[in-house]
């Protein structure tokens, strides 16, 4: 147990309350069983749109509530020293699809979890943001300075909620972090459906036997991080000493990894189809503020990380 999970009262030893919402989802289930193991008092606030309760700690406090109805947030919130907001539609191609549905979510959510933080005094909020508010950025490695160029809603959901954060932080004194996660991957993420993520999509094709698409040529590049270098990075932002209120942070790998070497690490055939719209071609996390404020670096490799996971799977070679 780490000891920022407790603080003396006249009573004794009290647990700190940590609240994620989207706690339920790939990374919030990964965080919430953490800092439970880390002896944090935890509630994870999941519509179970996507998340699912059976992955979580038996001592997690599960809360089913939507973070489009307000009313259900300050009460969950009453009491927490940080929020975690991960509650999201979180697929570029479906805010393409349904702008106005993924926005409710996406930018109303966290505009209803932010006045609730603010309502029920928590101490810090934090918002679990997107490399995707780059867009196609002029620099790589990118650092968190470059100037911002979403291309798709979702990326614009993302950009919103950043700069809502600033305005918390500024009028109402709310310390705000935005993590800005670099392409997560790890146990429980959800490889199937319409709108999986590259690996995802790779393993479930692998185990179907069928050829891995790779959308346009290949030689993009994403800088895919392990969900538990994302945990890690996200415990130490609860309790880090940071300069000013608002603070923005790259969360990722610093290590980009072509989609056809992703291909190759997964094994098979690939078959290739036209390169998909509103997707940047390249990321890459400049890491140096993570490592300055949070004292944090990414410990898994995309090779050691992916070979976990096909051992997950039940894929060899
Ligand atoms: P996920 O879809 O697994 O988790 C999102 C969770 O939010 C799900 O459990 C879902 O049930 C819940 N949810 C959705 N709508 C809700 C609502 N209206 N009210 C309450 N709960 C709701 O996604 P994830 O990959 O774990 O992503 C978590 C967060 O991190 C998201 O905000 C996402 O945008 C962000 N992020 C993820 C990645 C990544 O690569 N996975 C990268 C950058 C940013």
């Amino acid at each position: 147990m780490v000891c920022s999970a407790v603080f003396f009262s006249w009573g004794g030893f009290v647990q700190k309350k940590i609240v994620v919402t989207g706690g339920a989802g790939f990374i919030g289930s990964n965080l919430v069983n953490t800092l439970c193991r880390d002896g944090y008092a935890v509630v994870a606030l999941d519509n179970l749109v996507s998340g699912r309760r059976d992955r979580l700690d038996d001592r997690v406090r599960f809360i089913k509530a939507d973070v489009r109805e307000p009313g259900a947030l300050v009460g969950a919130f009453e009491g927490a020293d940080a929020v975690f907001h991960l509650a999201a539609l979180p697929r570029v191609q479906l805010s393409i699809a349904d702008p106005v549905g993924t926005a409710a979510v996406n930018v109303f959510g966290t505009i209803n979890a932010l006045v609730a933080a603010q309502v029920a005094r928590v101490r810090r909020f934090v918002f679990a943001s997107s490399s995707s508010v780059y867009g196609n950025p002029p620099v790589l490695p990118t650092p968190e300075t470059t100037e911002l160029n979403p291309l798709s809603p979702y990326a614009n959901h993302k950009k919103l909620g950043e700069s809502s954060c600033g305005t918390w932080s500024d009028i109402y004194g709310l310390e705000t972090v935005c993590l800005r996660f670099f392409n997560v991957y790890g146990p429980g993420f959800d490889p199937s459906g319409q709108y999986a993520l590259v690996i995802g999509k790779f393993i479930m094709q692998r185990l179907a036997g069928t050829p891995l698409t790779i959308w346009g040529d290949g030689q993009q590049a994403r800088d895919f991080t392990h969900v538990s270098d994302v945990v890690n990075a996200c415990a130490r932002a609860i309790n880090a000493k940071l300069p000013g209120k608002a603070n923005i942070i790259n969360i990722g790998a610093g290590n980009p990894t072509k989609v056809a070497y992703l291909a190759e690490l997964i094994g098979g055939p690939v078959v290739h189809e036209p390169a998909r719209t509103g997707e940047p071609r390249n990321s890459f996390a400049a890491i140096r503020r993570a490592a300055e404020l949070l004292d944090w670096k990414p410990l898994v490799s995309i090779e050691t990380g992916i070979r976990m996971l096909k051992q997950d799977m039940g894929l060899c070679g």
